[in-house]
């Protein structure tokens, strides 16, 4: 077989020479304060657009646009890079929006201040996910703006706030048409490790409430025998988990974890675990946050502990977040999860569940052309074996993308290693996961158009 062209070599040459460019585009992206989120303004979003905009043009992209979708706060671009005769399509997928600082006094430096040290972008959004836009744009400019593919690229800026978007796809599959998609906002299990994500969880809400008196009454006159709602949602929640902190409601798919995960130290890093606690349920990390559920109580109506009252409630409610096996349809698992819940009773209380959303995840099918091209472009641009992982979090654009173009080759990967405090205080991003990225969407551009892919049938056909 004759060396692909252009090789290996002239793109990682090609990208190792945009490296200070990107470095400076990163910033000036990652400047802008682009949040979707309520009460923050729009502006930036714009500005945030616009630049992003200007980057796809000067990539060498002819044809970018916004797609009109009603009650979105930021438009989502809509770009094309048309192929050659009978090539295959690729859709990528980023976003330019990011999630709000938080506490700033949790931050080492003011978020929306970017800057280079340490072969490192930091601030708020330098990797969640503006890092893969520059990525993108770079790995075009490696291939003179002219891949050999169909490219249709979808940056949105309302990704991180439940997106009107996230509906958008399944109605309209024509416009994503593609054979393959690449999720570019994920990235490293561990910095230097290429990894392709395969699985996300799916997520469900339920609420369960408890009712037991007309009103709150006096905890010195009734308590000992007034039935104690706050008390009895109590046990309720302590039904979920066994001793050990593994979910024991039947019904929740839960199987072992073979792909690549954090060791439990590296989880005690991420998660900031305090010296001398331990971790809940048993089994690999990976199979306790990836390939098992996992209960969360997300919310306990009860007064404050700073300003206790002396009465027995007449009331408690408390909603619960479930994360759901990749491959488990979420509506069942949501179906035992309200059948654990209304089988309880404690001391003889009946207790009212409240189903509420439920989204499934996503379990990338292994066997697809766009997989193994995938998997060879990781190894070519990180120089080693790539592993396979999860995450933990449902995206639902994802399952909505996924969904519409279900015959695709569905890729997760990027430039936010697993210690790149996305959604943190501290974000930042290593620079050499940025210019391994790009390496990594260019060579699979250039492979997937031969290996990859039937020629799509046009529409339709
Ligand atoms: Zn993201």
């Amino acid at each position: 077989m004759s060396e692909p062209t252009p090789s290996n070599d002239t793109i990682r040459a090609a990208v190792a020479a945009q490296l200070p460019r990107l470095t400076e585009e990163l910033i000036a992206l990652a400047r802008i304060p682009s949040i979707a989120a309520e009460g923050f303004p729009p502006e930036p979003l714009h500005e945030a657009h616009d630049r992003v905009v200007a980057l796809l043009h000067d990539a060498g992209v002819p044809e970018v646009g916004d797609l009109p979708v009603e009650g979105t706060v930021a438009p989502v671009i809509l770009a094309r890079v048309p192929g050659p005769e009978g090539a295959p399509t690729v859709l990528i997928y980023g976003h330019y929006d990011v999630v709000p600082p938080g506490d700033l006094s949790l931050w080492r430096y003011p978020p929306f201040e970017p800057y280079e040290a340490d072969g490192a972008v930091h601030g708020r959004g330098a990797s969640d996910c503006k890092s893969n836009i520059v990525a993108i744009a770079a790995a075009l400019r490696a291939l003179d703006g002219r891949p050999p593919v169909g490219l249709t690229l979808v940056l949105e800026g309302h990704e991180e706030f439940g997106s009107p978007f996230d509906h958008y796809p399944p109605s309209n599959p024509d416009v994503f048409a593609c054979d393959a998609m690449i999720i570019a906002d994920m990235g490293s299990v561990r910095p230097g490790v290429p990894t392709l994500t395969v699985a996300l969880r799916g997520s469900v809400d339920v609420a369960v409430e408890v009712r037991t008196l007309a009103g709150d009454k006096h905890s010195g006159q009734f308590g000992g025998a007034a039935p104690d709602a706050r008390l009895a949602l109590v046990h309720v929640l302590a039904s979920l988990h066994d001793v050990n902190g593994d979910v024991v409601v039947e019904g929740l798919t839960r199987t072992p974890w073979t792909g690549a995960t954090y060791t439990d130290d590296e989880f005690r890093d991420l998660a900031e675990v305090l010296p001398g606690q331990p971790l809940l349920g048993t089994g690999s990390i990976g199979e306790r946050i990836w390939s098992g559920p996992a209960i969360t109580v997300t919310s306990f109506d009860a007064p404050p502990s700073a300003s206790p009252i002396n009465a027995v409630a007449s009331s408690a409610r408390a909603t619960l977040n479930l994360r759901v096996h990749p491959e488990q349809d979420a509506v069942e698992a949501r179906a035992a999860l309200v059948g654990h819940l209304e089988r309880q009773r404690p001391f003889g209380i009946e207790v009212t569940v409240t189903p509420g959303e439920a989204g499934n995840g996503v379990a990338v099918p292994m066997g697809g052309p766009g997989v193994a091209t995938a998997l060879a472009a990781l190894e070519s641009a990180w120089g080693s074996e790539p592993v396979l992982m999860a995450a933990g979090g449902s995206v639902p654009i994802v399952m909505s993308l996924h969904e519409a173009v279900p015959r695709a080759d569905l890729l997760l990967l990027g430039a936010e290693d697993g210690f790149s405090n996305i959604h943190a205080p501290n974000e930042r991003v290593l620079l050499d996961e940025v210019e391994r990225t790009a390496v990594a969407i260019a060579v699979f551009l250039r492979d997937f158009a031969s290996g990859g892919g039937s020629p799509l049938l046009p529409s339709g056909a």
